[in-house]
């Protein structure tokens, strides 16, 4: 700890709206008493949503996750084949990406997560193509998909800059960037995970770029690779100076690393301690991005709970498909019947959001609560047809 912090004097202004430097934020990240810290954090949280501080929001939404096959190759990462994989790698037909959308709305989801590998063959006109067939059959979805990295690629495989690539794939239906591909922005565990990925600096800059051109996106961080706190901290604050500059980060989502069929297997994972002294943080250090995002899909349920106390004002989606991280080993699913019950049960009032975090649903009145169970996240296997880890999950029909 640096001997001149006064850690509660410190915890004193940032619960009081006070900007903290990155020093200070590392200070508190380590030493700060777990529960002052979530306090501070729900302070600063309940302040900003002044009026509406009882509510915490959902959304209902679908990962399409159109192929396997990547270049990239990340070390962490157990959902890509690489393109002479031919036994193991997969791409979904138009068709089918369609089918997909269209049960996306009949369950009452609202947003598609566009997510795959960097396939060598899918430069700009794929991404054009798709996103205009999905708006031109289901205008009513937003399409909150990508990030940096796919942007980058794409760029390259068309020739194109990366600005051009973001204003066409925008033009063709994109709504907004899931902000996919940030991992660790510093360089050096950013290396150690994914060397074949952009830079940090780049990523930020394509992200900056998109914000520029009226293409707002989310943030997230993955944790628990080896990363140490000091570099947590500097992903944070790479991320908040690109705030200060664009303001189109509408929210920072972590999330911790999963061990399994991967080659970083065996290295540590984040605690789930260390995650939610994250969450809290990121409310007190990143007071110009709106939203805090509490992970249930890799830290359990109890834990995206316990989020809604430490800063975060939203517990993610109810994913009716999920096949990257589940890949790696999370295991945990729910519904949106589950969901609205850990909100309440945690003592918010659940709200099902809109992809831009307004209210589509306040559900104030239990009596009132949607009683569907169909409206359920289908993991990995279950939802690639033949898969067999949940087999009394199959994916809707379409008929
Ligand atoms: S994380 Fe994404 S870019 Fe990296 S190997 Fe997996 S699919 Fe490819």
């Amino acid at each position: 700890m640096n001997a001149t912090t006064d850690i509660a004097a410190v915890l004193d202004r940032a619960a009081d709206g006070g900007r903290i430097t990155p020093e200070e934020a590392l200070d508190l990240y380590r030493s700060a008493p777990l529960h002052a810290l979530g306090a501070a954090a729900d302070k600063v949280r309940r302040k900003r949503y002044a009026g509406t501080e009882h509510i915490a929001t959902y959304i209902i939404e679908r990962n399409i996750n159109y192929t396997n096959v990547c270049v990239t190759a990340c070390k962490f990462c157990a959902f890509y084949a690489a393109p002479k994989d031919t036994e193991k790698g997969w791409s979904r037909s138009l068709e089918d990406i369609l089918r997909r959308c269209a049960e996306t709305v009949e369950l009452g989801g609202t947003q598609i997560m566009f997510q795959g590998g960097h396939h060598p063959d899918y430069g700009v006109e794929f991404y054009e193509e798709h996103f205009a067939a999905i708006k031109r059959e289901f205008p009513q979805l937003v399409i909150h998909s990508l990030g940096a990295s796919e942007v980058e690629h794409m760029a390259r495989i068309s020739g194109v800059t990366a600005e051009e690539a973001i204003r066409r794939i925008h033009a063709a239906g994109l709504d907004s960037f899931a902000g996919a591909g940030a991992e660790l922005l510093p360089e050096r565990p950013r290396k150690a995970i994914a060397p074949l990925k952009e830079s940090g600096e780049r990523w930020l800059e394509i992200m900056e770029t998109a914000h520029r051109l009226g293409v707002e996106s989310t943030s997230t961080m993955l944790m628990g690779t080896g990363e140490t706190n000091a570099e947590r901290i500097e992903h944070l604050r790479m991320i908040r100076d690109v705030q200060d500059r664009t303001g189109g980060f509408r929210a920072f989502i972590p999330y911790t690393y999963q061990p399994e069929n991967n080659h970083l297997k065996g290295q540590t994972q984040a605690t789930l301690f260390e995650y939610l002294r994250m969450i809290a943080i990121a409310r007190l250090f990143l007071d110009n991005v709106a939203h805090i995002q509490g992970s249930w899909l890799t830290t359990g349920k109890e834990v995206g709970q316990l989020s809604l106390h430490y800063g975060a004002d939203d517990l993610g989606s109810v994913m009716l498909e999920e096949n990257v991280v589940s890949s790696a080993g999370a295991k945990h699913r729910s519904n949106r019947m589950e969901l609205i019950h850990l909100i309440r049960t945690a003592g918010r009032v659940p709200a099902q959001r809109a992809t831009t975090y307004e209210h589509l649903v306040v559900h104030d009145d239990p009596a009132n609560d949607p009683v569907d169970d169909h409206v359920v996240s289908h993991l990995s296997s279950t939802a690639i047809e033949g898969g067999t880890a949940h087999p009394e999950l199959k994916i809707l029909s379409s008929n």
